[in-house]
């Protein structure tokens, strides 16, 4: 798959009108992505992860300032980058294999599409689950056949909004091993919103923590750890305790840091 797909935020600033008046987002944001680049993004509840991502996905505009990718403005969606919630929906009435396919088929890319749509479930440690219907799957299974979903428009960016939040435990820690393998695999740049340091240290090139509203980047984290991580080891441990450090800091000094 491509290794393109570089991301760009330039002196982003972005309000929303409110009974209150306006109330400003982000303001003169800048955050670059490398292409292949996984990029976890850690703030606080309402600091604007989630606009920060429909933006870059072409669902929303920037009042002012660049959100680019490749180099170009983003002027609307675009099936190169793809957007993952956290309540995936996955069509109910389709199979696995067919809920894999939807794209594709629906902008005509129908050739080799079996063996391809066979190679992502793999791809996601579903093989088998081809003719089963999203009702007998498990919360673990639904959110590894959106990623294969999502992979199947062979896109150069993820991104991915709390994509294990609604997850239990034990599940969550599976599909973060399995998120990291598939991220790796795939090539795609990946940029991840997510409350969970683990997470954020298994996954991450480079954590970037948001400041509180109006939000910029306040403190990163670059994590060089060798993959897969192994979350038993104590460099794991040090690379997580400056994540958790960096988040406290930024929820507590925010703007002023
Ligand atoms: P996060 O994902 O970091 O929790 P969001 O991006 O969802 O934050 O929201 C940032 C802020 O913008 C919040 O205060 C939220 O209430 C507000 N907001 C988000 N979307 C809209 C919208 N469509 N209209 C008005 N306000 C919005
Ligand atoms: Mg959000």
């Amino acid at each position: 798959m491509s290794h393109s797909g570089s991301l760009s935020l330039a002196q982003a600033t972005k309000s929303y009108p409110t009974a209150a008046g306006q109330i400003a987002v982000f303001r003169r944001l800048d955050l670059d992505i490398a292409p292949g680049e996984v990029l976890c993004l850690m703030g606080p509840s309402g600091c604007g992860k989630s606009t920060l991502l429909r933006i870059l996905a072409g669902l929303e505009r920037l009042d002012e300032g660049i959100a680019s990718f490749d180099g170009g403005p983003i002027e609307g969606p675009d099936p190169r980058r793809s957007l993952v919630f956290q309540d995936f929906a996955l069509f109910p009435w389709l199979s696995v294999a067919d809920n894999v396919a939807f794209g594709p088929r629906a902008r005509g890319r129908v050739e080799d599409l079996e063996r391809r749509v066979a190679d992502l479930l793999e791809l996601v440690g579903l093989s088998g689950f081809e003719r089963a219907t999203p009702r007998s799957l498990s919360g673990g299974m639904a959110q590894r056949v959106a990623l294969a979903r999502a992979l199947a428009n062979d896109p150069e960016v993820l991104l991915l909004d709390e994509p294990l939040g609604a997850l239990d435990v034990q599940t969550r820690l599976e599909l973060q091993d399995a998120v990291a393998r598939i991220l790796r695999a795939s090539g795609v740049t990946a940029l991840v919103v997510t409350h969970d340091f683990d997470e954020a240290v298994v996954l991450a090139d480079r954590v970037v923590v948001l400041g509180p509203r109006p939000a910029r980047v306040v403190r990163e984290v670059a994590v060089t750890l060798p993959r897969p991580r192994d979350r038993a080891s104590l460099e794991f441990e040090r690379v997580r305790a400056r994540v958790v450090a960096a988040t406290s800091e930024a929820f507590t000094r925010g703007r002023a840091a």
